[in-house]
């Protein structure tokens, strides 16, 4: 097996390439090239067995430059301090690119976590929420779910917190149930969030996105919603897929129809329509193709036979460099990851907002004030695009970047 690249030098070399871009000082090169802190803790939990298991807990703060840090936590066995440091450093311009008042965090667990008993999840959960209280806090650092977490770990990290600080403290996670203070809106952000920068897209070129035929690899929680959103604005969604295979019909997928057999069938092959494979879905010619599934689907092998007119990228990296290239040549537009997925975080940071104020709003506050601020953010990466002659990757780098440099420049005139 080709060893797994590190996640850290690539992020490292996308930041310099835009630095040398934007002619950043060495000083402020420097500075955000690294997170401001790494912590590594040892977790220690009891086994149900009776034995004690230590495990490598880890909390990566990329910037607090914007606000306090934000990002999720991933326990699985393959995360390193390395992908977890990538990672907080892709969070803190994700935040900057939907101009949200955070810098990035990451987080993690060393563990194979799904193969623990529920009474091992939590008291593992509990014990490094306990490592992690004394660097995390509402105005400091504010984790959320991310790969193998979901609300109940929040909710067990939100309640550990509040025991050690003496008070419930809601604000200090986001991603918790709604009895807990979550916020109405959570789950469909992401795909929703990417809806609303694909409307706004066809809206600037002056086209309706009625009619639009789309293809969406992944139908989870992503996928799930940004096709069924997609197609009640009135557009055809003719393929679908998930890890077991792929379905194409020309005539249209009923996106009700096909969440009901997913959740029946845990499939969506079965499906009326043609089975194909998902590196087939890639290929075919539609107007938006939506990776909603995997990271690095469309590479360097592939990229040439790809047909869809528009691309927005659900999935968080599934684009690599060299297919980047290739379809920017061929004339694809795509909507990256850090602005077509940044509805998750932006309705987590609602979710923060919310807890802070003590006061809840609506489910149509939260879609209404997403809305907002994705074609907000829309507009501003097409015009940077647009300004430079770049790729919309690119652009939204170049944005980011240069709001996180402009706070590290006035607060500490490096
Ligand atoms: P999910 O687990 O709910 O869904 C993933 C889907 O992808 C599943 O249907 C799965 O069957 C499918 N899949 C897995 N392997 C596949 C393969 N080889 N080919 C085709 N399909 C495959 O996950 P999700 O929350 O929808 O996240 C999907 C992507 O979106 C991830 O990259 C995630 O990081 C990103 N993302 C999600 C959120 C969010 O709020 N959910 C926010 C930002 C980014």
């Amino acid at each position: 097996m080709p060893e797994k690249p590190n996640a850290f030098a690539i992020a490292q070399q996308q930041f310099f390439n835009v630095a040398d871009k934007l002619k950043l000082s060495a000083g402020i090169r420097a500075f955000l090239a690294e997170p401001e802190a790494v912590h590594v803790f040892t977790v220690p939990f009891k086994r149900d067995d009776g034995s004690t298991q230590v495990v490598t807990g880890i909390r990566a703060q990329h910037s607090f430059a914007r606000g306090p840090a934000k990002g999720g936590l991933r326990f699985h066995p393959d995360v390193t301090v390395d992908e977890v440091k990538a990672l907080s450093m892709w969070m803190t311009w994700k935040c900057a690119v939907v101009d949200i008042p955070y810098g990035g965090g990451k987080g993690g667990l060393v563990i194979d976590y799904k193969a623990l008993s529920a009474g091992e999840k939590e008291r593992l959960t509990r014990a490094f929420a306990r490592r992690m209280a004394p660097v995390i806090g509402p105005d400091f650092d504010i984790p959320a779910p991310d790969v193998n977490t979901g609300a109940q770990e929040m909710a067990w990290i939100a309640d550990e917190y509040g025991h050690t600080v003496g008070h419930p403290e809601p604000a200090v996670i986001t991603g918790k149930p709604v009895e807990l203070g979550g916020s109405l809106g959570r789950g469909s952000a992401t795909g929703r969030g990417l809806v609303f920068c694909v409307e706004r897209f066809f809206e600037n070129n002056k086209q309706s996105i009625k009619g639009k035929t789309v293809a969406v690899q992944g139908f989870g929680n992503a996928g799930q919603y940004a096709a069924r959103l997609i197609a009640g604005l009135g557009a055809n969604v003719v393929a679908i897929s998930d890890s077991k295979g792929a379905i194409h019909n020309p005539k249209g997928i009923s996106i009700g129809a096909a969440i009901e057999h997913k959740n029946k069938t845990d499939q969506v092959t079965g499906l009326d329509g043609k089975e194909i494979t998902n590196e087939e879905l890639l290929q075919l010619e539609v107007d938006i193709l939506i990776p909603a599934a995997l990271e690095n689907v469309i590479t360097a092998q592939n990229a040439k036979k790809v047909r869809a007119k528009l691309i927005a990228e659900a999935a968080n990296g599934p684009t690599t460099p060299e297919a980047d290239a290739i379809l920017f040549k061929k004339g694809i537009t795509i909507i990256p990851d850090v602005l077509a997925n940044a509805g998750g975080v932006t309705v987590s940071y609602f979710e923060w907002v919310q807890n802070r104020q003590r006061f809840y709003w609506t489910e149509e506050d939260v879609n209404t004030r997403l809305r907002e601020i994705m074609r907000r953010s829309l507009d501003q990466v097409e015009r940077t695009a647009s300004e430079h002659q770049c790729m919309w990757r690119e652009a939204a780098y170049r944005l980011a970047i240069e709001r996180v440099a402009n706070a590290v420049k006035t607060s500490r005139n490096l």
